[in-house]
């Protein structure tokens, strides 16, 4: 039954609506098989940090190139907001936008008497304000645990300011204690952004093709080219008119699967936009059947073919040599690698690695989805990983509980360290593991990214003086004691069974 429900004003949390975990230690293979059986979470007893769903939505938000955003609660709650504004200025040649434009964020700054007497006035002028200094097309209203616990109408608040100013103002439930698991706060946004901005279809657009996407490199232009489309990045980079229209789209496609899941399902079933019925394109078998399913679906398979067979003419000889080379690093052994990342691209990475032909020997992946909001099992990129490539033992789902991560690394004492967020590739540096950070998600995509994902790989591990020199002077925080437990000391059963059913 679908859980979209847009005449709500909050949509319903990850672990409640898609049965997503945040504790789990095994191997990948496991927990794919307890996705068809039901899944069971496995919590911690002491954890050392979290994240928050109401940064998530502001991530979705913030880079829409005309709207402004207001986070309602005390101004803490926005601090680490800015990192959008940056993250927005140093992508955006990467989607040709020449000149970026300012973040317009806000706080209103609730405080300890408003906490008594309320907020709701407070946030009405703050709208009132915005709308006058930045003249957004639409205003983003981010509410927070202090703003949810006294129990604000924001969502009459925005109702009535979008009446007085005419522009969509979007409430968007994402209090960091909602959910525990914190990419609800990216379905908080799409959900907003759906019941606010996004139209019904005048009509049907061939030549358009939605990406729900993050901020990674313009891949998709060249890709959608043979099948006469473009694509319509969502949400960052988007503007409020190009997410009205995204109703008109021919299909829509994921570059993150976790990341898009919710918004991909409204599309489709509210304003009848197929998604691609496939996980994203990573690896060589992944990016065949990605192609295949978009040929299919658009009704353009000879297409599909074409770029197929031309594409892999050009690159598999050139994924082959940068395999040779890697191969060539360590050639008594089997090269090992280790990735953490958020589900969906950490799975993707895993993917990658298998197809270098570099042995996973684990992951520590911030949260799981056992199956996304479109119920579709070919979506499930993990799956796609251990069918392609094989099990990737020591898989930990782990929201990024860092003395875990420095657990395992210290006894698996991996190559390679692969990460796709700041601040996580320092652990396997201290420990002189050559680590890689690529922020671009798509990079990796493709027969293409193949190659210059591997070469990178290469660089990282010809080029490990750094880290070694660093082991040597580095100190860990973490005591021996914590060292010689097992990683799995603070989850509460011990054994490793995901399936609610065993
Ligand atoms: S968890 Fe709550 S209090 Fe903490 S930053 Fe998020 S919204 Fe603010």
């Amino acid at each position: 039954m679908s859980k979209v429900n847009l005449s709500l004003p909050a949509v319903q949390i990850r672990e409640i609506r898609i049965n997503s975990i945040t504790g789990f230690q095994g191997g990948a293979a496991e927990l794919v098989s307890c996705a068809r059986r039901g899944i069971k979470d496995n919590p911690r007893s002491f954890t050392q940090c979290v994240g928050c769903a109401s940064s998530k939505a502001a991530c979705m938000t913030i880079l829409v190139q005309d709207g402004a955003v207001i986070s309602h609660g005390p101004v803490g709650c926005s601090s680490c907001y800015h990192e959008f504004a940056f993250t927005y200025r140093v992508n955006s040649p990467l989607r040709g936008v020449e000149t970026p434009t300012q973040r317009k964020i806000y706080s209103t700054n609730l405080t300890e008497r408003d906490t008594v007497y309320g907020g709701n006035g407070k946030l009405a002028n703050a709208i009132r304000e915005v709308y006058e200094r930045a003249r957004p097309k639409a205003i983003f209203v981010l509410t927070t645990c202090a703003a949810g616990i006294i129990g604000d109408d924001v969502e009459s608040v925005c109702d009535e300011a979008e009446a007085e100013l005419g522009i969509p103002v979007a409430a968007i439930f994402c209090e960091g204690f909602r959910s525990s698991v914190w990419t609800t706060g990216f379905d908080a946004g799409y959900h907003g952004i759906a019941r606010k901005l996004i139209k019904p279809p005048r009509k049907r657009r061939d030549d358009l093709i939605n990406v729900i996407n993050f901020w990674g490199s313009d891949v998709f232009k060249d890709w959608f080219a043979p099948f006469g489309a473009k694509p319509n990045y969502i949400t960052p980079y988007s503007t409020v008119e190009s997410l009205a229209r995204s109703s008109e789209a021919a299909a829509t496609v994921q570059a993150c699967s976790t990341l898009g899941s919710y918004l991909g399902a409204v599309l489709e079933q509210e304003f009848g936009v197929p998604e691609l019925p496939t996980a994203p394109p990573y690896g060589v078998a992944q990016t065949d059947r990605w192609f295949r399913a978009l040929g299919k679906l658009l009704g353009k398979e000879a297409a599909a073919e074409q770029v197929i067979a031309e594409k892999k003419a050009e690159y598999l000889p050139k994924i082959a040599a940068v395999r040779e080379r890697i191969r060539a690093i360590k050639p008594d052994g089997e090269l090992t690698a280790y990735v953490t990342g958020g589900a969906a691209h950490g799975h993707a990475l895993l993917s990658v690695l298998g197809e270098l032909e570099i042995k996973a020997a684990g992951a520590a992946i911030f949260h799981h989805d056992p199956l996304f909001d479109n119920g579709e099992p070919d979506s499930d990129q993990l799956a796609q990983r251990v069918k392609d490539y094989g099990d990737v033992p020591n898989f930990n789902v782990c929201n990024k509980q860092e003395f875990e991560l420095v657990n395992v690394l210290n006894r698996l004492r991996p190559d390679l360290l692969l990460a796709r967020h700041g601040g996580m590739t320092l652990w396997g540096a201290k420990l002189g593991i050559p680590s890689l950070l690529i922020g671009d998600e798509h990079y990796a995509m493709g027969y293409e990214g193949l190659v210059k994902y591997g070469e990178r790989i290469l660089e990282t591990l010809e080029n490990d003086e750094f880290v070694k020199n660093l082991e040597r002077h580095a100190v860990n925080p973490y005591t021996d004691w914590w060292l010689r437990q097992k990683p799995n000391t603070f989850l509460t059963r011990k054994e490793n069974r995901a399936c609610a059913a065993v």
